[in-house]
């Protein structure tokens, strides 16, 4: 499943989930994904939140179950949610908000430029796709806003 960060010609901001890529497009192109506000069809994506770690395979969640074998059925809606509210409170605390400047960093980070460290923020699909060639570990999960003013 992959979660995108949608948004309506009249402005009205939502997540869609699908399958890949590949399926959003297709359901686009077949008019079916709309808005929630309007019913319009006119949604396009907007960058989403990623999170990028540079120490690809030494993440530590806590969670200590491994990963599941699959057979033994979908887990519950609310796991899902709770799981990822985890997801999003652990990158919130050991990833450091970057915005923006999410490809810049990493960039600067693997010519020595910059500190290697866990940075989050928002990065274009083409960045998403940079970040990835580079052979970092990308993830991209949806966060609640934060409007903080710091
Ligand atoms: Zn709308």
């Amino acid at each position: 499943m992959i979660v995108f960060d949608l948004k309506c010609a009249c402005g009205l901001e939502f997540e869609g989930w699908f399958g890949d890529r590949a399926d959003f497009e297709r359901q686009q192109a077949d008019g079916l994904v709309r808005c929630p506000g309007c019913g319009g069809v006119e949604v396009r994506k907007i960058l989403s939140p990623v999170a990028y770690n540079r120490c690809a395979g030494s993440t530590a969640t806590g969670s200590g179950s491994g990963h599941p074998e699959g057979g033994s059925g979908q887990p519950a809606e609310a796991e899902l949610a709770a799981a990822l509210r985890m997801v999003q409170e652990f990158v919130r605390r050991n990833f450091e908000d970057v915005g923006a400047k999410l490809a810049e960093t990493s960039l600067r980070m693997r010519y020595g430029l910059e500190e290697p460290r866990n940075i989050r923020g928002f990065a274009s699909e083409e960045e998403k796709k940079m970040l990835r060639e580079e052979g970092g570990e990308l993830l991209t999960i949806p966060m609640p806003r934060e409007d903080e003013a710091n």
